[in-house]
């Protein structure tokens, strides 16, 4: 088997921005992902705030890719029709301490470069947001702050990277790296033995080997793990969980802005905050724990997500609450991101410690990975046959009437609404299976069209949604998943 030129070990936002902006040179390139789809891991639980760039410690590289990344996201979201919504921040301070930590961070905000900060007074910041709490003293405001959709961000990006050549493989979980002997080049201009386990058919685990000249470990909370197996075993990534509750459309204009609450003793605080979607989250906390896998909401965690948002929005309501969920931030012991050809494995090419701000950065370390390969000899030569940008996915709930109809009379299908909650059309689950990288099981079909994601939580489509998968998949009910090997939704039939 030919080798890859870039083997990407990781799926989430940084595998996926990267993998795109890599496609667009003569590379052979491929992702592997142990889960069943991209963006599954940190990428899919988290605040997914574009925040200004006024938090990370004035030199670090977190600091330089936040500013950069808060200028370029924007327009690769609009390029890829990925929701993304510059709504501006509030930093709120309830006690004259508060107070001096806002100056602090304005003082550090304007050194990192962060442009129109502005510290408002009680009567300013009320009037922008009235449900803020009465005993809110000051906040300092980050108009550049903004909400967007990660994990469609990284389904776009997978999409473009395979539509240009790249192989996604899910379902494989590297397991070893083998970096050939130094001294003699192979053959076949390979560095790596890549061993990945996936399942067979009859659902045992079988291994599989690739050659490639590169290899980028964009494992998230597992990039220590995955550049030990080459043999670079300095790094360290403790996992630290962040759990959210997230609220009803009826809720989701309670509040305009992000919503932080001053850093202080207690920790950095809870947020309030609309989604691109129109929902309201809350959260999250912040618990190191050692298990990498366990992203499992808990009692006490939840209601400390809303005691302390209820101190920045009293008016929250419960009755609004739709799900939970929590997401692991990949905390490395230097505390900034790690973006290097690994010192003691040449070809390694880490992207490590991809703690927030990841995601708004994700533009710019995906930039920084590129320069890296290149320095470390990977030859970048621009095609003149690859698309950036992709067509635009329909959102039926989001189109008039006049286009509705058009568009049903183009394909009935569009006239089959199978998610009444969030108004998903049958034409849309189909469109998420057939796209490059597409869905192919339930959560993959969620995530990029929001069928289940409303207020019955996927309990009235699930069966049309499923119905869909097996057609266009040609495969039996009995073998689709929820999300991947182990999580079937149909037993057997009863007949
Ligand atoms: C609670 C919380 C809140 C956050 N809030 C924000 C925010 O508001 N704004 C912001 O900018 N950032 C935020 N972040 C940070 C952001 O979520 C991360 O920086 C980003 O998602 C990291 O992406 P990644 O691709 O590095 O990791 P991941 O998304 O975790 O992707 C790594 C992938 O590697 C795969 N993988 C692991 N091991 C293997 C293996 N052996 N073989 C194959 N595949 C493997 C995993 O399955 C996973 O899909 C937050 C993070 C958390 C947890």
């Amino acid at each position: 088997m030919n080798p890859f030129d870039v083997l990407i070990v990781g799926g989430g936002i940084i595998g996926a921005v990267t993998a795109r902006a890599l496609s667009e040179y003569d590379l052979s390139l491929g992702i592997l992902e142990k889960a069943s789809d991209v963006g599954t891991g940190s990428t899919k639980g988290n605040s997914a705030i574009v925040h200004a760039g006024f938090d990370p410690v004035t030199g670090t590289l977190k600091a330089r890719l936040n500013r950069i990344g808060n200028e370029t996201l924007e327009p690769l979201c609009r390029a890829l029709h990925v929701p993304f919504r510059r709504n501006g921040s509030l930093v709120v301070a309830f006690t004259p301490q508060d107070r001096l930590e806002l100056e602090r961070l304005l003082d550090r905000g304007r050194q990192n470069g962060i442009p129109k900060l502005a510290l408002l007074d009680a009567d300013a910041l009320h009037a922008l947001e009235p449900a803020l709490a009465p005993n809110a003293v000051a906040a300092l405001h980050a108009p550049t702050g903004g909400i967007f959709g990660p994990y469609e961000l990284t389904v776009a990006c997978a999409e473009v990277a395979v539509a240009n050549g790249a192989r996604l493989l899910t379902d494989c979980r590297v397991v070893g790296i083998r970096p050939d002997p130094a001294g003699e080049p192979a053959p076949d201009g390979a560095r790596f033995t890549v061993t990945a386990r996936t399942h067979a058919r009859d659902g045992s685990l079988v291994e599989e080997t690739y050659r490639a000249r590169f290899v980028l470990d964009a494992a998230g909370v597992f990039a220590d793990d995955v550049a030990a197996l080459a043999g670079d075993a300095r790094l360290s990534i403790r996992p630290r969980k962040g759990e959210y509750l997230l609220l009803d459309k009826r809720q989701g204009t309670l509040v305009s802005h992000t919503v932080f609450q001053a850093p202080g003793p207690m920790g950095k605080g809870v947020l309030v905050s609309p989604t691109v979607d129109g929902n309201l989250l809350i959260g999250p906390t912040a618990v190191d724990q050692d298990d990498k896998e366990d992203t499992a909401t808990t009692a006490e965690g939840l209601a400390y997500v809303l005691a302390q948002a209820r101190r920045s929005v009293p008016a929250l309501d419960t009755s609004a609450v739709l799900t939970s969920f929590a997401g692991l931030r990949a905390v490395s012991s230097g505390h900034d991101f790690v973006l290097e050809e690994s010192p003691v494995v040449k070809g390694l090419v880490l992207a490590a410690g991809i703690e927030s701000p990841g995601l708004v950065s994700s533009p710019a370390i995906a930039d920084r990975l590129v320069a890296v390969l290149a320095d470390a000899g990977l030859p970048l030569v621009r095609r003149a046959d690859v698309r950036m940008d992709r067509d635009e996915p329909v959102r039926f709930r989001e189109l008039d009437d006049a286009a509705r109809a058009r568009l049903i009379a183009r394909d009935p299908c569009y006239g089959h609404v199978l998610c009444r909650c969030e108004r998903v059309t049958e034409g849309e689950v189909v469109d998420a299976i057939r796209r490059p990288a597409g869905a192919r099981d339930l959560d993959a079909v969620k995530r990029r069209t929001r069928a289940g994601m409303g207020r019955c939580q996927s309990g009235f489509c699930l069966p049309r949604v499923l119905e869909v998968l097996s057609r266009e998949l040609a495969a039996e009910e009995e073998t689709l998943t929820k999300k991947g090997p182990g999580s079937s939704l149909v037993d057997g039939r009863i007949r």
